[in-house]
């Protein structure tokens, strides 16, 4: 029997990644490019898959899946996190990646998107195997990664420390300093000042944008906080330096909640000699998904992809959403908040701080010239704003979802550099 071509199963088509091409999909109807500029759009242009030896602390082998999906070259070099995650898989990063794509055109950034991770998980690994196993994920991937050709990130489970192992694996190789091939490095290194907090930074200065759009008063939001990890906690605690009241967090191990707001540095040094918020002894414990659907004014979604469902998004008691993780709504939960007439704040602009900065981090490598904390946090802010601008306007004229609109100006974005390009040969 003859191949069905047209409808024949990618590697890359996962759920997740149905989902990425979905919203696509919805998006596409408003955005009027050419046909031919939709049709490439629906798949990356590279998906690389690997699998990485590495040797663990008691002498044995294990060997880890690994993969890096570049999704467009069309406006400039790809960028995009790497995550460390049970869960990791091809079409995972494929719809990533593809998020990665509309994040950067939408702030008119000159990147494509990208993603990576290695299946592993992490919790039960030493700072000795990760740092051999990053090491390695690094060579293997060398022949397409680069300053101008793709650019690592810290995503779930990787940080500061993992930015700094590859970028001394690609050095070496080099023969000489090369920090511009990941952003989210120490500062020691040539990282830049507010990277760290841009993401969660980010995510409080479009909610900001939108309780002035709606007439609501920041410092009188109640809010819940999904996550307390890098993007989360610092959600969290730019939240209560605006005034507002944040009355639960929560983590792998569940959720915190305390009526009256919760005592965010008292929770941190919680979790960093516990490990996790787990016991933790001044709020009341509830699971992770009773922290969803708790009554307050903004549900910050920090943690994972996937989180708000068809199935839950109906017990969801909030004024606003807001989405601080890539890809935490699923489609039927979109048409859920659609109908319910809760805005849902999205991905691809709300959690943009952190590959903006990221960007400034690889100018700043560029140029060999560094700023300080203001000059970045006001860029940010700057940056942020004009594209919140964007989509709101958008998203008012053709009368869509603000995702949609952050689409639809992330899709143009894109499509006029293809347009003027068009495709090789
Ligand atoms: N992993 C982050 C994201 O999903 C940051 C990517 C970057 O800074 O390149 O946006």
């Amino acid at each position: 029997m003859a191949l069905d071509l047209e409808h024949a199963a990618l590697e890359w088509d996962t759920p997740l990644f149905e989902m990425a091409l979905a919203q696509f999909e919805q998006a596409l109807g408003h955005a009027d490019i050419e046909d031919f500029v939709a049709e490439r759009l629906r798949y990356p242009e590279r998906a690389v898959m690997l699998s990485v030896p590495v040797r663990l602390d008691d002498g044995s082998l294990r060997v880890l899946p690994g993969y890096r999906v570049q999704h467009s070259t069309v406006l400039g070099p790809t960028k995009g996190g790497l995550r460390y995650d049970p869960h990791v898989s091809l079409g995972e990063c494929a719809a990533l990646a593809m998020w990665m794509t509309w994040k950067c055109a939408l702030l008119k950034i000159p990147y494509g998107g990208a993603k990576g991770g290695i299946r592993c998980n992490p919790r039960e690994m030493s700072l000795d195997e990760l740092q051999r196993m990053t090491r390695r994920y690094t060579i293997e991937l060398r022949p397409v990664i680069g300053p101008e050709e793709d650019i690592p990130a810290p995503d779930m489970a990787t940080n500061a420390q993992t930015m700094a192992w590859i970028m001394d694996t690609y050095s070496m190789v080099e023969g000489h300093a090369v920090p511009e091939i990941v952003t989210g490095k120490p500062i020691s290194i040539g990282g830049s000042v507010f990277r760290q907090e841009a993401t969660g930074a980010g995510v409080v200065m479009v909610i900001e944008g939108a309780c002035d759009r709606f007439g609501w008063k920041l410092s009188e939001q109640r809010c819940v906080v999904q996550g307390f990890g890098n993007v989360g906690g610092v959600a969290a605690k730019e939240l209560v330096a605006h005034g507002a009241t944040v009355m639960a967090v929560s983590d792998i191990s569940g959720g915190v909640f305390s009526e009256g707001g919760l005592d965010l540095a008292e929770l941190e040094s919680w979790v960093e000699k516990h490990g996790s918020l787990d016991g933790y002894p001044e709020a009341e414990h509830v699971s992770n998904a009773e922290v969803l659907e708790l009554p307050c004014d903004i549900l910050v979604l920090a943690a994972l992809e996937d989180q708000v469902t068809g199935e839950n998004a109906g017990r969801i008691d909030a004024k606003m959403i807001a989405e601080g993780a890539n890809g935490p709504t699923t489609i039927e939960a979109d048409a859920i908040f659609l109908e319910r007439g809760i805005p849902v704040l999205p991905d691809i602009l709300t959690n943009a701080g952190g590959v903006t900065v990221s960007y400034f981090e690889w100018v700043q490598d560029l140029g060999r010239l560094f700023w300080g904390h203001d000059e970045i946090r006001m860029k940010l802010a700057e940056k942020l704003a004009d594209a919140f601008d964007r989509v709101w306007h958008l998203s008012e004229q053709l009368a869509i979802t603000p995702r949609q609109a952050a689409l639809v100006a992330a899709i143009r974005e894109v499509a006029g550099a293809m347009t003027a390009r068009g495709i090789y040969p």
